[in-house]
């Protein structure tokens, strides 16, 4: 109930951090939030939260926020301004620099934590009203792979399950993703499952998921796609394939069957380090399995060859029929809690709303819908991440924004993005806090508002749109990013062209109208209040679902009590044809294997459920500090520690063809010989690895990269 007026009340929101999209009970006094309780009684998360959701409020308190603009002064200090300075500095500045090197010269990196309404305001700003033609979000470097691989498999990006799939397979394959600790509540649901379902992991470490799994398949790094497509093959030969399924609904059957040939159960175990047993009893359990359900996360994602290794877990779905089903699906876990509106709403590689730049038809329809000239509508997506920070090196970009994203910590081959920000004319870095490694490269800082201090939708990875709300007020003279966007247009001159886009709910009413049509159509949604009331509500929900559920309680949160709406049970994909289509493709070397000056191989990734991503928010709160360990540190096996006379708790310096560091060695059978992890969530972790790409998704390969370790023997 929302009862904000009330001096005690209670309010229900989505969690700002991952994608699980847990509902959040927010207590509130004198309408402000005092406390939070994982809320029982939404479908997601069903009474359950991580230590990270239940630190939200704590977070937002830290002395670390930006509470005014920063503005760096000649002597190169930052000084606080009002927002009147900043924002005429901000347009004076951006205008500069196009006017010097060209409208094209201004970039914009993004986020997937801001709401779709933010994103979009974001997108149709930049792109309609200010002559920026590039842009990207940080899910280039977790989901642009899964976007990629659904839309050329399936002609949509589509996750096509719903939580309750957790719970009904009989069969649940993880590959390259570790839940326990990366989507804790999600694991939850797996452990609800009453089907005593087989759990095999695909994975080089043994992580929490792997060592509670029935089967773990501890592959050598980048044997994955190899090893789908011996499975692949295996079910073929011993005829595992719905064939009804096959015919009916698929192309590219024979190109399968012939391209996975080539990939034998005895070769492809012996180059992975694994038994050629367990792949055939791998290949058993998804053949024999009821309601098989194949999930993906990072491992695969953030790989040079993703895209495909995506794309082969899809085939194993198909050619089985696990897709449309209780149970089933080929299904990406997207990171960010807003990953999935990044990939609908934020205007960049796709016109806003998943429509086509190149597409004249889909310009015009997008332009009448906003009511904006078609001619302001450009006809080319931008650049992907990667082009744009090789546009800074070649002098292209000049002028760069950057929201609620910090590059200088996460983007691949860190040294080289701080020394290319130091380069711009002018970087303007708006975040919840001033202390930022990106925000240290600034020009000009604009204090923003979180999570619990404005309002918007996040969609979650179930295509699931929740509710974001206002709990608190920001610090000082921190805004929405909604608003600073709207503060933009007006000082940049293009307040009209925004004029209908004057709140969140009513940006939202803007989404669902081009949302129309789409295999994403949310016209059905009754506002803000409808979300709320019904606990999230998973896209498609069209006008006529609607319409069809009216009088009907149960139906009217789309569809069911506990709202499983999965895609494509009516059998229809998304492609012209309405077929899926199976992708495949050469197996590639990995680009810098280990050799005798950098023998190990090192993996990056998640390193605890208790920190997200580059720590930015989390480090804020005293007790999710506790749970990790504050110095990096690097998990190496203890064959080699012994080899290398590194000791457990003693310090080791690791080197890179781009840079070294010094961590504390974690020895740990965790990682095989050879390899060595270190978390992504250190500063330094990202000075080792190896600029190299998905080239058909632009995502960061960060999982492979030769290094060297040397014990110091202090
Ligand atoms: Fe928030 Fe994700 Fe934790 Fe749920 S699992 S409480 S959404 S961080």
């Amino acid at each position: 109930t929302h009862r904000s007026m009330a001096a005690e009340a209670t309010t229900t929101a989505t969690c700002g951090y991952c994608s699980t999209g847990c509902g959040l009970r927010l207590h509130l006094r004198e309408g402000a939030a005092v406390g939070l309780t994982p809320e029982t009684k939404y479908p997601v998360n069903l009474g359950m939260a991580c230590p990270k959701g239940w630190e939200s409020l704590r977070v937002l308190d830290s002395p670390e926020r930006a509470t005014m603009p920063l503005l760096r002064d000649a002597d190169g200090n930052m000084r606080p301004v009002e927002w009147d300075e900043a924002l005429r500095t901000f347009v004076t500045e951006i205008r500069g620099v196009q006017e010097r090197h060209g409208d094209e010269s201004v970039a914009f990196l993004s986020t997937g934590q801001i709401p779709s309404e933010e994103m979009a305001f974001l997108g149709a700003l930049t792109r309609f009203g200010m002559g920026i033609r590039h842009g990207d979000g940080n899910t280039r470097q977790c989901m642009a792979t899964a976007v990629t691989a659904y839309k050329e498999s399936f002609g949509f990006d589509a996750p096509p399950y719903t939580y309750d799939d957790f719970e009904q397979s009989d069969c649940l394959v993880f590959i390259g993703s570790n839940p326990c600790i990366a989507h804790p509540i999600m694991w939850e649901r797996v452990l609800r499952n009453p089907n005593d379902p087989a759990i095999i992991v695909i994975d080089p470490r043994r992580t929490e998921t792997a060592t509670a799994a029935t089967q773990h398949l501890q592959i050598r790094p980048k044997n994955d796609l190899a090893l789908l497509y011996a499975i692949t093959n295996v079910l073929i030969q011993r005829d595992y394939v719905d064939h009804d399924f096959v015919a009916a609904l698929t192309e590219g059957f024979d190109e399968l069957r012939e391209h996975v040939a080539a990939y034998d159960v005895e070769s492809v175990a012996r180059q992975a380090g694994i038994s050629p047993e367990s792949i055939i009893r791998t290949a058993e359990s998804i053949g024999t399995g009821r309601a098989v359900s194949l999930w993906w996360t990072m491992g695969v994602n953030q790989s040079y060859e993703g895209t495909r290794t995506a794309q082969a877990i899809i085939n194993i779905a198909l050619l089985t029929g696990n897709v449309g089903r209780p149970g089933t699906g080929a299904n990406s876990i997207t990171g960010q809690c807003n990953a999935m509106g990044s990939r609908l709403w934020s205007n960049t590689s796709n016109l806003i709303g998943h429509h086509r730049f190149e597409d004249e038809n889909d310009r015009r329809k997008v332009a009448h819908t906003l009511g904006m000239d078609e001619a302001s509508i450009p006809s080319e997506g931008s650049w992907k991440y990667d082009r744009i920070i090789e546009g800074i090196r070649r002098d292209e970009i000049k002028g760069l924004w950057v929201i609620a994203t910090n590059p200088a910590h996460s983007w691949i081959h860190q040294s080289d993005v701080r020394e290319l920000f130091d380069k711009l004319d002018f970087l303007v870095v708006q975040d919840m806090y001033h202390t930022t490694e990106t925000a240290q490269h600034a020009n000009l800082v604009l204090p923003s508002a979180g999570w619990g201090e404005k309002e918007g939708t996040f969609i979650n990875s179930e295509r699931r749109y929740g509710l974001l709300k206002k709990v608190r007020r920001a610090p000082g003279q921190a805004l929405a990013d909604f608003h600073i966007f709207r503060a933009i247009a007006h000082y940049w001159g293009v307040g009209d062209q925004f004029a209908k886009w004057t709140d969140p709910e009513a940006v939202f009413r803007i989404l669902q109208e081009l949302s129309r049509d789409q295999p994403c159509d949310i016209t059905g949604i009754d506002g803000y209040r409808h979300l709320d009331a019904c606990g999230g509500i998973q896209w498609p929900w069209t006008a006529a679902d609607a319409a069809k559920s009216l009088g009907d309680p149960e139906a009217t949160c789309g569809g069911k009590p506990e709202q499983e709406r999965r895609l494509f049970a009516d059998g229809h994909f998304y492609r012209p044809n309405g077929r899926a289509r199976f992708v495949v493709d050469q197996v590639r070397e990995m680009p810098e294997r280990p050799d005798p000056v950098y023998p190990i191989l090192l993996l990056t990734g998640r390193g605890t459920v208790s920190q997200w991503h580059t720590q930015t928010r989390t480090r804020q709160s005293p007790v999710l500090k506790t749970l990790y360990p504050t110095e990096a540190y690097i998990e190496i096996n203890p064959v080699d520690a012994d080899e290398l006379g590194v000791v457990h708790g003693e310090k080791v310096d690791v080197l890179s063809r781009r840079d070294e560091i010094t961590v504390t060695a974690n020895v740990t059978a965790t990682v095989q010989r050879g390899q060595a992890f270190m978390p992504m969530h250190y500063e330094i972790t990202n000075r080792l690895t190896l600029p190299h790409f998905d080239p058909h998704s632009g995502q960061p390969s960060y999982k492979d990269c030769a290094v060297r370790i040397v014990a110091r023997n202090e």
